[in-house]
């Protein structure tokens, strides 16, 4: 396989480790996240805010049914019309029948308002008498004028400092029938209020009761939805305005929307007594934020494991390529570089030395009767001597010089910097210390010659002319007898 090819197989291997790495990590990922979400939300829609509407709505219950139990017995109360009949002689009986009214059940404020003298009684005395231009008093003649018996009312009450207090309004009719005036009790909403703080604070949700006309009746001391105050209508709230439309009403259930881009789950109940919506609201944010968390660590861990992954992979296939590309081009017997790894070094140092006109010089080594040797010793032993042989060659040459087992037990050497006299000198060397040496090969001392051709490189050589002509020296080296030295000069003749 070619560098290129192998470089492209290696790129190709990452890619389809990145795509299986990232890819599976993020969908295993994407896969939980989602399906927590999923049992988050219908945690929150089926369980969590139902039953936080079901304890504000007890909540409710129990502070307003008991009052209007009140209420009805005092607008029956025999007492109480009788008074009226006789024509309201006395206050003191009155303030202290609704003094002990008060009292005795706990409420925060009991009243009684004549029809006929139109006086607000109170269990401290006479309030005030109500009239029809006072626009805190349209809820009496609201009252007289309704059908209903009673009606439940969030208002101000002055003379309570202007606390947030429902009234009871019951109506009150003589034993004909006829109306005679309004009665009932008052409570404060703070326990209720309280409530909502609670849920509010602790689970991030939003309590709010929306009457039929789509205003915010009660919120907790903090605000309903966004802040926003009892007395505000749904739709003037920035971001819900789209909700209002979106309710199917009067009707209790589920809801999920949107607002500034944020997902709300909300529930909605419609809590009759009142005739008030209980709205009970979260938004998706909030509960999401622990698993989105999650899922962020999760794909950091997913890209770190993947990059190191593919760090690990790319460090080692590079290795692995150096080993291989080092593979090609070495001599597996002797460790010195082959034909391909000299190739690729010479063409490199002939057009270095011509660029920088510095001498080069080649040298072609071939042992003599080296088949003899062969035939004689063994393969083997053959093969001891290329090693050894090889090893002398190294430990002649310089770290610039190039050194290559040209084939067989051909050797070739190119020397940089060097001209053909101190070349002939080195190769004399060579051809000198390897007649004087032994190879030692299953206990006996082998011995073997060289010849070897000697050139210079010319100013217009080409590596191939180069090596022809070192060949051509070698073959006259043979020629002339063996174990010699012979350097060609000339130019040959193509
Ligand atoms: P000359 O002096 O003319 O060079 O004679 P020679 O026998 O050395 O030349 P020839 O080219 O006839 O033979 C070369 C021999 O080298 C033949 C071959 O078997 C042997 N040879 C080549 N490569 C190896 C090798 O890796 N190991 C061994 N043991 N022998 C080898
Ligand atoms: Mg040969
Ligand atoms: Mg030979």
């Amino acid at each position: 396989m070619s560098l290129r090819a192998s470089r492209k197989a290696q790129l190709l291997l990452l890619g389809l480790l990145l795509v299986l790495l990232v890819g599976g990590f993020a969908a295993t990922s994407l896969v939980s996240y989602s399906t927590s979400r999923d049992s988050i939300r219908q945690n929150i829609v089926n369980t969590e805010l139902p039953l936080t509407s079901d304890n504000i709505y007890s909540e409710i219950q129990k502070d307003l049914i008991r009052p209007i139990l009140i209420s009805s017995m005092m607008s029956r109360d025999t007492f109480l019309r009788d008074w009226v009949l006789a024509g309201e002689q006395d206050d003191e009986p009155m303030t202290r029948y609704l003094r002990e009214v008060q009292e005795h059940y706990g409420a925060y404020t009991s009243f009684f308002i004549s029809e006929k003298t139109h006086t607000y009684y109170q269990a401290k005395g006479v309030l005030k008498q109500v009239s029809e231009k006072e626009p805190r008093d349209i809820w009496y003649f609201r009252v007289r004028d309704m059908q209903p018996l009673y009606e439940i009312n969030v208002d101000l009450d002055m003379a309570n400092r202007d606390t947030m207090t429902i009234f009871i309004n019951y109506k009150v009719f003589d034993y004909q029938g006829n109306f005679i005036g309004v009665t009932g009790v008052g409570l404060t909403v703070d326990a209720v209020v309280k409530l909502i703080d609670d849920y509010q604070q602790r689970y991030g949700r939003s309590v709010y009761f929306v009457d039929k006309n789509d205003k915010i009746v009660l919120t907790g001391v903090t605000g309903g939805p966004l802040g926003a105050r009892a007395g505000q209508t749904l739709s003037a709230v920035p971001g819900l305005e789209s909700l209002v439309h979106k309710l199917p009403k009067p009707q209790s259930g589920s809801y999920e929307y949107q607002e500034h881009g944020r997902g709300h789950f909300l529930n909605v109940r419609y809590i009759p007594e009142l005739e008030w919506y209980l709205f009970v609201d979260k938004h998706e944010e909030s509960a999401l934020a622990d698993i989105r968390h999650i899922l962020y660590f999760n794909l950091l861990v997913c890209l770190l494991v993947s990059v190191i992954v593919l760090a690990v992979v790319y460090l080692a296939t590079q290795r692995y390529q150096q080993h291989i590309a080092a593979l090609a081009t070495t001599d597996v017997l002797t460790g010195l570089s082959n034909r391909r790894g000299f190739n690729l070094l010479a063409q490199q140092a002939v057009l270095e030395a011509q660029r920088e006109r510095s001498p080069l010089s080649a040298l072609l080594i071939d042992l003599d009767h080296f088949k003899q040797l062969n035939d004689t010793h063994g393969h083997l032993a053959g093969d001891e001597v290329l090693r050894g042989f090889a090893k002398h060659l190294q430990s002649n040459l310089r770290q610039s010089d190039i050194i290559c087992r040209w084939g067989g037990e051909e050797f070739i050497l190119l020397l940089k910097d060097t001209g053909s006299s101190t070349a002939r000198q080195l190769a004399e060397k060579i051809r000198e210390q390897t007649e004087n040496s032994r190879f030692p090969f299953a206990g006996v001392n082998l011995q073997v010659t060289t010849s070897i051709g000697l050139t210079e490189l010319h100013d217009d050589d080409s590596l191939d002319r180069l090596i022809a002509r070192a060949d051509h020296a070698l073959y006259r080296a043979k020629q002339s007898g063996r174990n010699r030295v012979c350097e060609e000069t000339y130019e040959l003749r193509p």
